[in-house]
């Protein structure tokens, strides 16, 4: 495996990616939910790299797979021809062929898309053996799968899924991040009568958060993405290891006097003589430029408070109180002091975002796996 991304040789910025801790998080689920834990992929392995992610957790003994879109799958199966890849956002027009071309499995969303795999399920067995796929049912977020209606006619009309073996009874839960939200339970519920109505279709209902509701969630597997890369399952508890570390050199460094302004916009003013440090990460990098006041980032464990607005390529730092910092420092942005839990919330959205947003001019570096 290549080391570092190409096209960023000459980054001053490093992000670590550590597959030993996504191998770790992977096992604290298994042994939360003593159950078969599937890992969601999509978004190239949540920004962090899918095929590096399977690859490592394949070792741990992952055999199940999913991406949102098809053109990811393909990607992977293209590097990794054992797996299971299950794709999320439903069996398109005339995907059928691709599907059993490339061996995936299609998730249905609704009654067409099941008549659309029966009917080619019926021509397409291979060696004698069904084509797969995975039903994801509707229950309480109106985003993807069958809605009530469509559940209600599919269970009176049980010979539309003769052709096929229905593999993954899926849904997904809207707000397994608050434990206390009642529409926890009642998604539970509602998925409860299906997996009686399915019986031999493997019932899976937990992401991330859900597998943290307690054991009534987990049924026969789970299906995590964001624990698995550091990712806080609630805002009260974060088991998971940090998977990410970045860091950045020091570009440039300067004295302005007090009341002399930082950055655009001018928003911040010095309160006294003062040394600011420049560093190439901005939010065209995925540094969020909404973090609040409050956001430092660290060198030795040490706080820097942040100068000013981020930019697209640059953020600056009040570095005064740091005697032994030059350029080429090594500042450390995101990483045990500023995980992406604690980044996320001080730029008012949620660590999948950050995860998702990170750059493609860092440095990278894998670490295990
Ligand atoms: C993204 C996604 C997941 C994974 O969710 P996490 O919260 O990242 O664990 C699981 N199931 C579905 C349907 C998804 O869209």
């Amino acid at each position: 495996m290549s080391n570092f991304q190409q096209g960023a040789e000459y980054s001053t910025s490093l992000l670590s990616i550590d597959l030993n801790a996504v191998v770790e998080n992977y096992k604290i689920l298994q042994t939360k939910t003593k159950k078969k834990v599937s890992a969601v992929v999509k978004a190239d392995g949540y920004g962090l790299g899918a095929i590096p992610v399977c690859e490592s957790l394949i070792k741990a003994g992952c055999s199940v797979f999913f991406t949102a879109h098809l053109d990811e799958a393909i990607a992977i199966r293209e590097k990794l021809p054992e797996i299971e890849i299950g794709v999320l956002n439903g069996l398109g027009a005339n995907e059928a062929d691709i599907y059993k071309y490339y061996n995936l499995l299609p998730t249905l969303n609704d009654l067409g898309q099941i008549s659309a795999w029966q009917e080619f399920s019926k021509n397409n067995a291979v060696n004698n053996k069904k084509l797969k796929a995975s039903i994801h049912f509707d229950t309480g977020m109106a985003r993807l799968g069958l809605p009530p209606n469509e559940a209600d006619i599919l269970k009176l009309q049980p010979s539309r899924l003769n052709d096929f073996e229905f593999k993954y009874l899926i849904s997904h839960m809207a707000c397994a991040d608050q434990p206390l939200h009642s529409l926890n339970r009642q998604q539970l519920e509602s998925f409860e009568l299906l997996v009686k109505q399915y019986p031999n279709a493997n019932a899976m209902l937990a992401a991330s958060s859900a597998v943290f509701l307690g054991k009534d969630w987990h049924f026969d597997m789970v299906r995590c993405g964001v624990a698995l890369y550091g990712g806080a399952p609630n805002d009260d508890i974060n088991p998971m290891q940090q998977v990410i570390k970045l860091q950045s050199k020091i570009l440039q460094i300067r004295e302005i006097d007090q009341m002399a302004s930082v950055g655009y916009g001018a928003s911040y003013i010095a309160g006294r003589k003062t040394k600011v440090a420049t560093i190439a990460v901005g939010y065209a990098d995925g540094y969020p430029r909404t973090v609040s006041d409050d956001t430092s980032a660290y060198y030795n464990g040490k706080k820097i408070p942040l100068l000013g607005r981020v930019s697209m390529d640059l953020i600056t730092l009040d570095i005064t109180d740091f005697s032994n910092l030059n350029i080429g420092s090594m500042i450390d942005l995101i990483g045990e002091n500023n995980d992406i839990n604690k980044l996320a919330k001080s730029a008012g959205t949620i660590s999948y975002e950050i995860l998702t947003s990170l750059g493609r001019r860092y440095k990278r570096k894998y670490i295990g796996g």
